[in-house]
């Protein structure tokens, strides 16, 4: 059980976590739901609060972009209670359901971090989802890879300061900081 969450039941407070990979979970109706798994969970002094914790792919996490593992955020979230385990299986079976604790409702998701971005993920065409570099198929909507147009990874934008300029371009730059018009 996740006795440090379970000190904060019912709290609405800010978190930092790791972002590990994505997962997927049955829908009441529709394409499976997808969920974020996020690790290393700590309050926001550092404090360790539990290993791991899984998440909705919430509107939040969509307008982050693809995530890395190793990308560190910082979002709000819910602490709430909920039953883990099967229904109706005995205890004395192994099973039984017990009160564990869960972050819910993430909101104001921010990076704190992001590692360097890579070719490990195959973007399908039809529903978005990030599959594994190696899928031959998506594992949301099993739509074979062949068969559709690969998306690229939307990659991020490039570091201005990383921006290589060209020796006129660098020649007249120079010459603009000391005050020499070149053109
Ligand atoms: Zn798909």
């Amino acid at each position: 059980m996740r006795e440090k969450l379970k000190l904060r039941n019912g709290a609405r407070m800010r978190f930092k976590g790791t972002f590990d990979r994505y997962g997927l979970k049955t829908a009441y109706r529709g394409l499976p739901l997808v969920t974020v798994c996020l690790t290393e969970i700590q309050d926001m002094q550092g404090k360790d609060l539990c290993d791991h914790i899984w998440l909705n792919e919430t509107k939040g996490f969509r307008e982050l972009g693809v995530l890395y593992p190793g990308d560190r955020i910082a979002f709000d979230a819910r602490v709430g209670a909920y039953l883990k385990g099967y229904a109706g299986r005995e205890e004395e079976e192994g099973g039984g359901q017990y009160v564990d604790y869960k972050l819910t409702r993430p909101t104001k998701l921010m990076f704190l971090s992001k590692v360097g971005r890579r070719k490990i993920y195959i973007i399908c065409e039809k529903c978005d989802h990030v599959n594994g570099i190696t899928a031959e198929r998506c594992r949301r909507c099993k739509i074979p890879f062949e068969e559709q147009p690969l998306k690229p990874v939307p990659q991020q934008p490039p570091d201005p300061k990383l921006i290589q300029r060209t020796l006129e371009e660098e020649f007249t730059s120079i010459m603009d900081s000391i005050g020499v018009k070149v053109k």
